[in-house]
């Protein structure tokens, strides 16, 4: 019995200096000194030998118990307070390191000078209305004074849904809704989003237009021109010369296109406005007496004009941007500039 108790206190040292683990260790109190534990069944096993040999056998069996448990305890101990201090190395927060800067939203640009347009026509009295972007040939075209057949429609090329429903190709059915719901004074502007089947570096199959509306009684085309001098000056600059230059559209009559002299060449001639030395930004006219009658307005009673720009063109000229899909990409880089 005592070569087997040489033999336990041998197994138990290998097996604490193998144990890497709380649960090796307790694997190993279990092993040693639980009920069924060598060291325990050996202790039960004392009672057997001769008395000469029972004394001395307990109580170095014994003195192995407690040694056994002290040290158990104490590479618990050791456990526990690498495994804190591990911890803690890992949560340690390095105060020194750079922060992470948040990126803030910011307004697309096309946002930015949409907002900057209904700000300007609401300080001048007008209100913004909406209408929808699927919307039927008749506001979109006939209410319009453009009949099926006419040739007009070809200006547009159109997206057609059914022979009868389009997606809008202007804001101008926006200006017949609100007509048939509202007798005159009308002052409105229609901002939205517009589908034509073109795509190049200067049109987009989907773009955005405001357009304006003012019917009242006595309007001339002075009101017209006195409005759209304010704008332009209020969105490119007090200095910025302008011109109306006739035109043609299917529901004004007399039709202006407005032309600011060109920044980039002061009017010389250069590549962007094709050596004309003006920039055209938008379409104007006097509502054509032809689109009353479809809304029930008394046309020996009330004139008036509309207008209409395109959003995207307004940003390009001001902003210097010369290829219209750079709005649609969604690329940061670009649009972290504005
Ligand atoms: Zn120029």
């Amino acid at each position: 019995m005592k070569e087997e108790l040489e033999k336990i206190r041998e197994e138990c040292q290998a097996s604490l200096a193998l144990a890497k683990s709380e649960l090796d260790l307790s694997e190993l109190r279990v092993r040693m000194l639980g009920r069924k534990g060598t060291l325990t069944q050996l202790l039960k096993r004392l009672g057997t030998l001769p008395e000469s040999d029972r004394k001395e056998i307990g109580r170095q069996a014994n003195e192995l118990k407690r040694e056994l448990e002290t040290q158990i305890e104490e590479n618990l101990h050791h456990l526990r307070e690498a495994e804190r201090k591990e911890a803690l190395r890992k949560e340690k927060i390095d105060v020194t390191l750079p922060g992470r800067r948040k990126s803030f939203g910011k307004k697309h640009p096309l946002t930015q000078i949409l907002d900057e347009i209904i700000q300007i026509f609401l300080r001048l009295g007008f209100e913004v209305v909406e209408g929808p972007e699927v919307e039927l040939d008749y506001y979109n075209f006939e209410a319009l004074n453009i009949p099926k057949g006419h040739p007009a429609r070809e200006m547009q090329a159109t997206f057609f849904i059914s022979e009868d429903v389009v997606l809008r190709t202007h804001t101008s059915p926006v200006q017949v809704r609100t007509m048939e719901k509202k007798k005159p004074p009308v002052r409105v502007i229609c901002p939205g989003a517009v589908y034509r089947c073109d795509s190049d570096p200067t049109h987009s199959p989907m773009f955005h237009q405001v357009e304006g509306l003012l019917v009242d009684q006595g309007i001339t085309f002075s009101d017209l021109k006195g409005i759209l001098t304010v704008f332009v000056h209020h969105m490119f600059g007090k200095e910025t010369k302008l011109r109306f230059r006739p035109s043609f559209f299917p529901f004004t009559e007399p039709s202006a296109e407005i032309d600011i002299e060109c920044f980039i060449c002061e009017g010389k001639g250069c590549g962007v406005c094709s050596g004309t030395g003006w920039l055209e930004i938008l379409g104007s006219g006097m509502v054509d007496p032809a689109v009353y009658q479809f809304v029930q307005y008394d046309r020996e009673q009330v004139t008036g004009f509309a207008f209409g720009m395109g959003i995207e063109r307004i940003a390009m000229l001001k902003y210097g941007i010369n290829d219209i899909r750079l709005f649609f990409t969604n690329d940061l880089r670009f649009l972290k500039q504005f």
